[in-house]
């Protein structure tokens, strides 16, 4: 196993999980004293991948004493009830929401299977490990842990899931954004900078909740997102507000759809031209996506969420910008 890492500095590493593809879903490791954490664990086909990374970098499975989740969709959580089972020393920190989740994981499962079968569950995710409960601590909104010399604290961020939470590093004036700041592909970034669109996954995304807590981060004024999808980025206020300009522009292209006959064909029509037509814009060709094909997935769950959130909306019309 040979695994796939990329060392940022300030003590931390960006694991690239390999769901999926490469370059997809990022763990992070964060190192400081000798005491070390891990932020998301990708899913538990990732866990090997963990495994191999603490081992390359001579780190002792005992130093491990933190398992962060952002929010327990499976590509961030996954891998956590395996992970912690090679780790003697670690605790999961979760939001309360979340909780229950991992100690009895059937819920997750049957969702999964629900929508996209048993085989793709198998093929893509593995399994999922329980959690015992005394290994779980509730992230509560503002509480900091402690690791080695730096104090990381713990910021509710409802918007893309209401358990979600996001995790500022003082040390690096980061935020580990799960999927609260966006999802950002390396393969587009140009002279114009990172291209940031939002993951609108069901079953819980809310607008207007999250453009808020996009507000909130910024008033920490971070320099860099740590995102799950893909790698640090600088994090500024065009990026904030790219983030929110395409939440509204997603929100606006549901709304649009929404009385088309196959709405979620529509949906992720209109998604699929709109990105293309902003990467274009953004100095990315045609070609180079098509190629790249990394929009194809996204834009499913996208969809499938925008269409959640019209379901929810008794009449959706467009919002003030
Ligand atoms: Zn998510």
């Amino acid at each position: 196993m040979n695994p796939i890492y990329h060392a940022l500095d300030f003590g931390i590493t960006c694991i690239d999980t390999q769901y999926m593809r490469n370059d997809f879903v990022a763990a992070y490791l964060i190192e400081d004293q000798e005491h070390v954490a891990f932020v998301d664990t990708g899913c538990y086909l990732s866990v090997p991948t963990l495994l191999a990374t603490l081992d390359e970098k001579n780190i002792q499975r005992e130093q491990v004493g933190y398992i962060i989740l952002t929010h327990i969709h499976l590509d961030h959580a996954g891998g956590a009830g395996e992970l912690i089972r090679h780790l003697p020393n670690a605790k999961v920190y979760v939001h309360e929401y979340g909780v229950n989740h991992l100690i009895d994981p059937s819920k997750l499962r049957a969702g999964v299977i629900g929508v996209y079968g048993e085989l793709f569950f198998k093929q893509f995710l593995g399994d999922l490990i329980p959690i015992a409960k005394e290994k779980i601590v509730i992230a509560k909104d503002k509480d900091e842990i402690t690791l080695g010399n730096r104090i990381l604290k713990f910021i509710n961020t409802p918007g893309h899931a209401r358990h979600h939470v996001c995790i500022w590093d003082e040390k690096s004036q980061g935020i580990f954004s799960g999927d609260t700041l966006g999802v950002s592909y390396r393969e587009f970034d140009t002279e114009q900078g990172v291209l940031i669109f939002p993951p609108t996954t069901p079953v819980q995304f809310d607008p207007d909740v999250w453009k808020n807590t996009i507000q909130q981060l910024m008033t920490l004024q971070p320099k860099y997102a740590y995102l799950t999808h893909f790698n640090r980025i600088e994090f500024t206020k065009k990026s904030a507000d790219m983030l929110i300009h395409n939440i509204n522009n997603f929100v606006e292209i549901a709304i649009k759809m929404q009385h088309q006959p196959n709405r979620h064909k529509a949906i992720k029509t209109a998604l699929l031209d709109y990105l293309l037509e902003i990467a274009s814009k953004h100095g990315v060709t045609t070609e180079e996506i098509k190629q790249i094909k990394v929009f194809k997935g996204d834009l499913e769950i996208c969809a499938q969420g925008l269409g959640v959130w019209l379901d929810k909306e008794s009449c959706a019309k467009i919002p003030n910008k």
